[in-house]
């Protein structure tokens, strides 16, 4: 009798136990393919455990999810261009569920599990990155007998910048378009997303910078698919950028909030969120790709992140300068949110490089800017409008060894005064020695009264007689 009442009680929370378990339901899976990796996210209605491990002839990959049924089926997925063949399933218990992903080819996989946010629920993310071409054809080199016994490593051969036809190379824009993968961005009052409309942006952006004698555009995102924020400054880096840009579309819990923005970076105030956003990242496991997708509060947590990475990098003078020369060109197309370069609080963390910016094109879930950014003819006209910034700019400070600055030496650009935007921390003296001229002549050239320069403050740099000299 007692021992029955023990056994009933114990069988009674082993259901519950195994009830608690197998809750959680794979209720779909979505793909990516990036150019080298193929990410699968199974979306889950709760929380589960997973194993991952690799089997090999043939090449497969085995995940056991423990706490799950299965509540979809894998035969809709679009596999082509990718190294999956096909995706199995097995329900081995109650409580644990197979998945085989038969793959043409050996794959590096990496798994993680994410908690809800506010577009998804719990996910399992399982990477797929392709073998890596470098490594296989190193590996697949016939071997050479070793008759010394110092082998000399030969350095890796840089990979240059493409050369014109005038030996002086082109200025370099990488254009990063926003979110992308299961990462939608912005959601428009019709379901325009984000992520669609800023590569179409970019796309044509690079199409016009193309078109330019002297430059040459790369993008960042060229499909569909998700890239760690710290990646995409990476890439941009690789491509031997001199200008990275941003490409997003604002939305705000106000539907009638509208107009682009250009944001640069400010070096006041970083640490403090540079210390939030470690400790958001660490207290979230909201994290993808083990890096981005942060959430900052209120703020697009996308935009957060890509400013903390342009905060990494940006050079704030030239990024203030460009970024207030695309936005004065674009309030010409479209109406501006902001008539200045706004600037978030972050410190930069480290030595400038690469001037950034990030552009918001205009508010998404502004019913009628969103109709707008969907329409090829406003999308061209945003482009024309970036471009014209960027050729300004760069007529103007053109990077030494390029097409542009052989123009701007030999007389053909038109030479205009340089311009400087102060940023934070500069003071008029401290840019008189920067460009080897003379208060005096600094302040007489810009009609100045007193020493004081303001933060976004642009002033005209005038010509020096030294430049002047052949
Ligand atoms: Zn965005």
């Amino acid at each position: 009798m007692r021992l029955s009442a023990l056994l009933a009680a114990s069988l009674l929370l082993l259901a519950i136990s195994v009830e608690a378990l197998a809750a959680s339901e794979v209720r779909g899976v979505r793909l990516w393919r990036a150019p080298d990796n193929t990410r699968l996210v199974f979306d889950l209605s709760g929380p589960v455990q997973h194993n991952l491990f690799i089997l090999s002839s043939p090449d497969r990959i085995v995940v056991d999810i423990q706490g799950a049924s299965l509540a979809t089926a894998f035969d809709q997925l679009n596999l082509a261009n990718t190294p999956i063949t096909s995706v199995r399933s097995a329900q081995r218990s109650a409580q644990e569920l197979r998945l085989v992903l038969d793959l043409s080819a050996a794959v590096t996989p990496k798994s993680f599990t994410l908690a809800p946010n506010q577009q998804y629920g719990n996910r399992l993310v399982i990477d797929l990155f392709d073998a890596d071409e470098a490594s296989t054809a190193v590996a697949s080199q016939p071997a050479i007998p070793v008759k010394q016994s110092v082998i000399q490593v030969e350095p890796p051969v840089p990979v240059l910048p493409s050369l014109p036809a005038s030996g002086r190379r082109d200025v370099v824009i990488a254009i990063d378009a926003g979110h992308g993968g299961e990462d939608p961005g912005a959601l428009g009052p019709k379901g325009a997303r984000e992520k669609h409309v800023v590569l179409a942006i970019a796309k044509e952006l690079q199409r016009q910078l193309n078109a330019e004698k002297g430059f040459r555009a790369e993008l960042v995102r060229t499909g569909d698919y998700f890239i760690p924020l710290r990646r995409r400054t990476e890439i941009a880096r690789k491509k031997g950028a001199d200008l990275f840009v941003s490409i997003h579309a604002d939305a705000a819990p106000r539907a009638s909030a509208f107009g682009a923005s250009v944001y640069a970076l400010s070096d006041r105030g970083a640490t403090s969120e540079t210390a939030r956003w470690l400790a958001n990242s660490e207290n979230q496991s909201d994290l993808i790709g083990g890096t981005g997708n942060v959430s900052l509060d209120d703020k697009d947590p996308m935009l957060a992140g890509v400013l903390l990475d342009l905060s990494m990098t940006a050079s704030m003078s030239s990024s203030l300068n460009v970024g207030q020369k695309v936005l004065s060109n674009m309030g010409r197309v479209t109406p501006l949110h902001k008539k200045r370069v706004e600037q978030a609080g972050f410190m930069v963390l480290k030595s400038p490089d690469i001037p950034s910016i990030l552009v918001e094109t205009g508010f998404i879930s502004n019913p009628n800017e969103s109709g707008k950014l969907a329409t090829k003819s406003h999308q061209q006209a945003l482009a024309r409008s970036i471009t014209g910034g960027i050729r300004q700019f760069f007529q103007q400070n053109p990077p030494p060894g390029t097409y542009l600055a052989s123009q701007r030496e030999s007389g053909k650009t038109p030479q205009g005064p340089r311009e400087h935007v102060v940023s934070s921390g500069e003071s008029l003296s401290m840019i008189a020695v920067r460009y080897r001229i003379s208060l005096a002549s600094l302040r007489s050239a810009n009609s100045l009264r007193s020493d004081t320069v303001k933060v976004g403050q642009v002033l005209n740099i005038p010509a020096t007689t030294l430049a002047a000299t052949p």
